[in-house]
């Protein structure tokens, strides 16, 4: 979510002050700290950064400096105590504020705060986006209302709001006429998605997918973050139905014992967590299922901790963001008293990674020998000469082959599985991209949570 709130301030910079980005920071007109407030680790590297541009302030009072995100919203003007230099402070949904924030700052030679969650003004004010990759992230909802005890983002990021569904189907042709070949549909909990149609009629996230793989030239859709709560049953039979979702999710548990989510208030329980599995698999069999956990929630148990392991042996996840629990002011969860030790949270994670790294292996190694449809996005990172796509299961694949299949889906024999990226061969490249058949009956459904 950080990396496309970035990319629209740049898109919305570049067209408001024709800034361009430069790796130069001496050459930078203006700096700009996109922060993430969701772990203290984080938030606390923001000032870290800040102290380090401090002096090319001194050097230069005329650069402009800004920070965004979360935890300018979370702190707003409480970091000037810290970091008085800082020109700019603007929040997650005010970032299309930046060109006038940088006017005023000019003008006054005072800093300008904005940090309120004035919705869906930010897309009405941001201009189209510029890609120029093949696969492009849209935001299809803002903020939270889920308000897990743990979690700052509904403070930060403002309650839950999704786009209008003809938005955001406008914005994907926009970006398919630009030659984009995969989407990722954004939202902290996507699949809550509610979008109201031109007709005023409310629909589903399931919806939107079924809209969105009818665009030409999208042969690829992702998305993240879906929430288990919010899963219906339309969007269970979206997996049977609409071939260009791709066979991967991400689906945050955060932990395996009950206890513990009743007290993150994540309102499902294990149980209903591994049906879900299981209605996904028998809809798309080799699904990957990703997922977050937290370790060490306050009064998490050694058979609260078991029961983690235990999800993971069921689910047999492919990957995780998995973290130490941290906790974040104002939250619920912030009162009570964070009695796991450190060291016992530390070895817990550590048990949790390697066991989901063992799973994940496991996968990479039965892909050997098998024919993977990978979209080319970019020259592979060690050595340039190969290129590099991902598959569905969302594994970067290095391989030998001509610079012209840049940007194209191809398909590639999978011939090595290393620890982050596997080695392919190249095997063709389809004359016609789109592999799409069109959806045998309608998906739309009721929206209901897992039960
Ligand atoms: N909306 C998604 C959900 O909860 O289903 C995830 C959004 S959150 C920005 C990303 C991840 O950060 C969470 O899934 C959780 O694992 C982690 N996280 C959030 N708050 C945390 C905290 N206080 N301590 C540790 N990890 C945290």
């Amino acid at each position: 979510m950080n990396e496309y709130d970035s990319m629209r301030m740049i898109d919305t910079l570049r067209e408001s002050h024709r800034l361009e980005i430069t790796a130069d920071l001496a050459a930078a007109d203006v700096l700009i700290l996109n922060t993430c407030s969701v772990r203290e680790k984080a938030q606390d590297k923001v000032f870290s950064q800040l102290g380090r541009w401090r002096e090319l302030k001194e050097q230069r009072p005329e650069l402009i400096i800004g920070v965004g995100g979360c935890v300018a919203s979370q702190e707003g003007r409480q970091i000037l105590e810290r970091a008085p230099y800082v020109d700019i402070i603007f929040g997650p949904q005010t970032l299309h504020r930046l060109p006038a924030l940088i006017d005023e700052t000019i003008r006054t030679r005072q800093p300008s705060v904005s940090i309120d969650f004035p919705e869906i003004e930010k897309f009405d004010n941001l201009p189209p986006p510029q890609i120029d990759n093949v696969s492009a992230y849209v935001s299809v909802m803002e903020g939270c209302s889920k308000y897990c005890t743990f979690c700052v983002v509904p403070y930060t990021r403002g309650e839950e709001f999704s786009r209008p569904f003809d938005d955001v189907v406008e914005e994907i042709v926009n970006l398919s006429e630009q030659g984009v070949r995969e989407v990722t549909l954004l939202g902290q909990n996507v699949n809550g998605y509610r979008g109201r149609m031109h007709n005023g009629r409310i629909v589903d996230f399931a919806l939107l997918l079924l809209y969105v793989s009818e665009i030409d030239g999208i042969d690829r859709i992702r998305y993240t973050t879906s929430h288990p709560f919010e899963f219906n049953d339309s969007l269970i039979e979206a997996y049977a139905e609409l071939p260009k979702l791709v066979s991967h999710v991400h689906l945050p548990v955060q932990s395996g014992s009950d206890r513990i989510l009743g007290a993150m208030k994540r309102q499902y329980t294990a149980a209903q967590y591994i049906l879900l599995a299981k209605r996904l698999r028998e809809k798309r069999p080799n699904i990957s299922i990703s997922s977050d956990f937290i370790v060490g929630f306050p009064g998490e148990t050694d058979e609260d901790f078991a029961a983690t392991m235990q999800l993971i042996e069921q689910v047999r996840f492919d990957q995780s963001f998995s973290f130490l629990y941290s906790a974040r002011p104002g939250t619920p969860a912030s009162t009570l008293s964070d009695d796991v030790p450190q060291q016992i949270k530390q070895r817990r994670l550590a048990l949790l990674q390697a066991r989901i790294n063992e799973l994940g292996r496991d996968i990479s190694n039965r892909m050997i020998g098998t024919e993977q449809r990978i979209l080319v996005d970019r020259p592979a990172k060690k050595n340039p000469s190969q290129l590099s796509g991902r598959t569905e299961n969302n594994r970067v694949v290095n391989f030998d082959g001509p610079r012209g299949l840049m940007g194209r889906f191809v398909d590639v024999e999978i011939t090595m599985a290393l620890p982050n990226s596997l080695r392919g061969r190249y095997l063709g490249c389809e004359s016609t991209v789109s592999n799409y058949l069109p959806p045998q009956k309608s998906i739309l459904a009721k929206p209901s949570p897992i039960s």
